[in-house]
Formats: structure tokens, sequence, C-alpha cells
């Protein structure tokens, strides 16, 4: 995907709240009636709050790490890290879980970065498939760990409250890079911690 449009080149926050008056009206409905008042300026705010992603490089996120870690050489498993995104074809909104796993090769990274990493990419305009790929890749360039994998679970809601109208769908994707690709018996291992009870549960 193209690096995010500067900002000098995006429209102002006048134009972006004339063309949500736009749809307003384009929908039927009257935008200087009271209750819609504000409604453009609201959409745009939440708008920079769906969208923050592009104003982070994720890069930047990985970029402490922690070698003190007396040889620890396993898998490192970030599990049901909860995400809001949105579908790039109907800006409808993507809700889900992330898992997050790598093998570290001397350097580890703190955890809640792998969150951020996946907020970053996460609050832009997606395609689950690319979201995926592109939290794996990130990992895997910034740590150059033995693997990464990334797998994600979500609804989206351009299927639930249109189109085919299927509530209750979910949309499983994971991307395998280095040993969780090479290495079956490590793609078990990692599978068999996702599969065990949530810290919540215990
Ligand atoms: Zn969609």
């Amino acid at each position: 995907m193209s690096d995010p449009l500067p900002k000098t080149d995006r429209p102002t926050r006048e134009e972006a709240e004339a063309a949500v008056r736009t749809m307003l009206r384009w929908a039927g409905e009257d935008p200087d009636r009271e209750g819609l008042h504000d409604t453009p300026a609201r959409v745009t705010r939440a708008y920079e709050e769906f969208f923050q992603g592009y104003e982070i490089d994720p890069k930047t996120l990985l970029e402490r790490t922690f070698s003190e870690v007396e040889g620890y050489d396993e898998i490192v498993l970030l599990r049901d890290i909860r995400f809001e995104s949105h579908c790039e074809h109907h800006l409808a909104p993507i809700i889900g879980r992330a898992h997050v796993a790598y093998l570290p090769r001397q350097r580890v990274v703190g955890i809640s970065k792998l969150a951020r990493v996946v907020d970053a990419y996460a609050r832009r305009m997606q395609i689950q498939e690319r979201l995926t790929a592109q939290i794996a890749n990130t990992i895997n360039d910034v740590l150059q760990p033995h693997g990464t994998a990334v797998i994600i679970e979500s609804s989206h809601e351009c299927m639930t409250t249109r189109g085919v109208h299927r509530p209750g769908v979910s949309m499983v994707t994971s991307q395998m890079l280095g040993t969780f690709r090479t290495n079956s018996d490590t793609r078990r291992e990692l599978m068999a911690m996702l599969n065990r009870p949530a810290a919540s549960e215990y």
C-alpha cells in the first residue's frame, strides 16, 4: 500500500465537513435541522479517530527492544488483541481479535508495542488480508525474528448490515512467516497455545 497522503495534499476540515453535509442531503436529510447541526463536525472528528493509523509509522513502534532475556528463544504470543477497523469498500466497521506471535532472535519487544502495531494498521481503510500481512511483515522486518505469525478473526459490518445481511459470520486470516511457515511442529505448538483458556479464565 502506498504511504499516507502528506497533510498538505489533504482537504481542509471545512471541506471535509462540507462533504458530510452533502452526504446527509444525498440521504434525504436537512443538514440545517437542529439535531444534525453539529453532525458534520462530529463525523469529521470520528474520522480522525477511526483513521488515526495514517499518522503513525508502525516500524518506529518496534524500535526499542530488550536483549536481556536469558536466551529465551521460544514462542512469544500475544493473543486476543481486540481491534476496530473499517473496510475500504464500504467504510463499514470490521471488529475483531488479532493473535500475534514471533520467535525471538536474541531480542524481544514490549508486548504492548505489538498491540500498537495492530492498531496502527487497523485504524486505516483496510481489507483483512492486507491488515494481516502488514502486521506480520512489519514485525518480521523490524525484529528479524526466526518466525512471525498473525491470525485475525473478525466480523465485517458490511456483511451483517448490508449486502448479503449475514450476521454471525466471522472471517479468519493468517500470515505465517519464517519458522511458522516452514516448520509444522512450530505451527502446531502455536495452535496449541492459542487453544488454551485465556488468562482471564484462570
Ligand atoms: Zn466492506
